[in-house]
């Protein structure tokens, strides 16, 4: 028996393949075959790491801020706020300001009958004599110029007052007046409604955006905030901060909220018909703020998700410092919306949810996005319209990771996939999607771009480089950016930082180019004389992109009568050519597309790419004699082969009377 068994074995030896050797050493280095290089990116050495451990403990000694310090009074009837806003405002930019402007954006909002606005009523000095300072409105602009009686000079600060009503608009916006008492859905959603300090950068000098209606118009310097508000008594207010006292004069109660770190933003909601939960997370309160009727879904749950999301984020970027965070229910036209200390998810996710036109998890979603934002545009801030891409393609980066920690699937919240709707958008909509651009570039592809391609571009780049380099470049661009302004080049620092290498061979094509690869096989070539197996694919978008892509695809040869010869994960770096060795003659080349390898398709359906059109040259030497050989008969043959050394050994064995069977 043993005999028989070693024949087979032998027999079955010959149309096995051998293991492939790899010939391409340098496929293994992922290249950039690029136009020009974006270079290092601009070190801002005001950034160090070293803040992070102070800020995070909340300590600010030796940093300057600008202090604002707001009064609110809500008058419910009138749907109008009245506003005292009290600048100390510091020049931390290297040129001197003769005026400073201020965003007015209440009157740039949606809205039914009542327009939004921002009556200015004075400006005036804080130091006696009080004096009245010049000031000019642009309405269209939605902006205030508050003009200097004297320069500031780099370092210097200045302090004036602006007396203001703001009316507050009856849409579906971020600031609005909505909702009945009659079925107690009334509430009042005052953000972004009283004169806002404009940004000023290198890029654009004063960022005087108006407020836009592509993604957020938002972009604004973190500043210590002493914040009053006056609302009537039997209202619930939610607001930025820790509430430090209270105080009624028996019709109306001034609350003093103070986030005692610096914030970009304060905001506050109030209605009659809040209902709240608080829970204590790691010292932060945490609370939901919910109307009646939202109560079967809002009760445990949204605090439940926010603390889960705090925690996460916690432990995978860096600390959220402030001791209040809160959750609460507003009425707009969009899912949700992120401010300092205070997030906004909308009634009409709900009611959509209840409609069954949107999926039940979208509530987890929107409260585990908007939380997610105190870190990417928050803590870490950017400018919303020219790098919008950059908070929501991390905030969204880490809504889809909550998914993977809490329900074992980045993919989780995808309804539709990110990965299938980017692989497809080019065949679909036949236009090109660059990430790195401003939203006034690109106003109509915001939507995609922002919340699907850019975090599938940043999941491309944790399959790239592994988990471990992934989070951890993000937790060190968290820390270096703390409670600053960043820019792509300041990520794509972090990630260098971290990998230890240039990091231009992955930033540049998958955040500038237009198109995605689109590969094909151009020539496919098996020699019989050495075994050799040449394959060619060439990337037809290459042309139409600055940059070659660089990706690891696994590719794989199959034999149709051995199976699979080769499986092997390939660097492809823009049109390639590699050799690999095989044992025999292949059938087919197929390039692989399971594992987020990015490439246009036509279909959702399609996750491979594959051909037979393998040419066959040289002559057959002794070893490649299989090779050589059609592969339809090469079963038959080796049946016959197999039968003919049996009958054979039996013959022999015969002949000498020794069988053993
Ligand atoms: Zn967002």
């Amino acid at each position: 028996m043993r005999g028989i068994l070693r024949v087979l074995v032998f027999a079955l030896l010959v149309t096995v393949s051998f293991v492939p050797m790899v010939r391409d050493a340098d496929l293994a280095k992922p290249h950039v075959a690029a136009n020009e290089s974006r270079g290092s990116p601009p070190v801002d050495i005001s950034k160090t790491i070293a803040d992070y451990d102070e800020f995070s403990v909340g300590n600010f000694a030796g940093t300057e801020f600008s202090n604002l310090n707001l009064s609110l009074k809500l008058n419910e009837v009138s749907s109008t706020v009245e506003g005292n806003l009290t600048v100390d405002f510091y020049n931390d930019d290297p040129v001197p300001f003769s005026q400073i402007p201020f965003h007015l954006y209440p009157s740039g909002m949606l809205y039914e009958s009542r327009q939004g606005n921002i009556t200015v009523l004075n400006v005036t000095t804080t130091s006696e004599p009080i004096q009245e300072m010049p000031y000019s409105v642009l309405w269209e602009q939605q902006l205030m110029w508050v003009n200097l009686t004297d320069s500031l000079l780099p370092g210097e600060r200045t302090e004036f007052h602006i007396e203001f009503i703001t009316t507050l608009p009856d849409g579906l916006d971020r600031a609005n007046v909505h909702g009945e008492n009659g079925n107690q859905s009334r509430i009042y959603t005052v953000s972004s409604s009283y004169p806002i300090p404009c940004v000023y950068d290198r890029f654009d000098g004063w960022n005087t955006d108006p407020y836009v209606g592509f993604g957020d118009p938002f972009y604004i310097d973190m500043a210590f905030y002493e914040f009053y508000l006056n609302a009537p008594n039997d209202m619930i207010v939610a607001a930025t901060g820790e509430l430090i006292e209270s105080d009624s004069d028996g019709e109306s109660t001034t609350y003093h909220f103070d986030p005692i770190l610096p914030v970009r933003e304060v905001t506050f909601a109030a209605s009659r018909y809040y209902q709240m939960e608080s829970a204590n997370v790691n010292g932060v309160n945490v609370s939901s703020f919910y109307l009646p009727d939202s109560q079967p879904e809002w009760e445990d749950d949204v605090l439940e998700w926010a603390s889960l999301t705090l925690t996460l984020l916690n432990e995978t970027y860096g600390v959220y410092p402030y001791s209040t965070l809160n959750v609460v229910e507003q009425h707009g036209f969009y899912g949700g919306m992120e401010y300092p200390c205070q997030v906004y998810m909308t009634r009409g996710v709900l009611e959509r949810v209840r409609a069954e036109t949107l999926f039940p998890e979208y509530l987890e979603l929107v409260v585990v996005h908007e939380v997610a934002h105190q870190w990417w545009s928050q803590l870490v801030g950017d400018d919303c319209i020219d790098w919008g891409f950059l908070d929501e393609g991390l905030t969204c980066w880490s809504h889809n990771y909550y998914g993977e920690v809490y329900y074992s699937d980045w993919e989780y919240f995808q309804y539709y996939r990110y990965l299938d709707t980017v692989r497809t958008h080019h065949e679909e909509f036949e236009i090109g999607s660059v990430i790195n651009q401003s939203n006034y570039e690109r106003p109509d592809l915001v939507g995609y771009i922002d919340y699907t391609k850019a975090p599938l571009i940043l999941e491309k780049l944790r399959v790239e480089i592994g988990h471990e380099k992934f989070v951890e470049s993000l937790s060190h661009f968290f820390r270096q950016n703390y409670f600053e302004i960043a820019t792509l080049p300041n990520l794509q620092e972090a990630f260098e930082f971290v990998c230890g290498e240039d990091m231009d061979w992955f930033f540049l094509p998958w955040f500038d180019n237009p198109f995605l690869p689109d590969y094909s096989f151009v020539g496919v070539v098996y020699n019989l004389t050495d075994g050799t197996l040449t394959i060619s694919v060439e990337d037809l978008n290459e042309g139409s992109n600055p940059y070659s892509y660089s990706q690891q695809v696994l590719v794989r040869v199959d034999n149709n009568f051995d199976g699979v010869l080769l499986e092997e994960t390939v660097w492809i770096n823009g049109t390639t050519t590699f050799t690999r060795l095989v044992s025999t003659r292949p059938s087919e080349v197929c390039l692989d597309y399971e594992d987020y390898v990015l490439v246009d398709l036509i279909s959702y359906d399609v996750d491979s790419l594959s051909t037979q059109n393998i040419q066959i040259v040289g002559t057959p030497s002794l070893t490649n004699l299989w090779g050589f050989l059609p592969i339809e008969i090469l079963p038959a043959i080796a049946v016959t082969g197999i039968v003919l050394v049996l009958v054979f050994y039996v013959f022999i064995n015969r002949r000498s009377g020794n069988a053993t069977w």
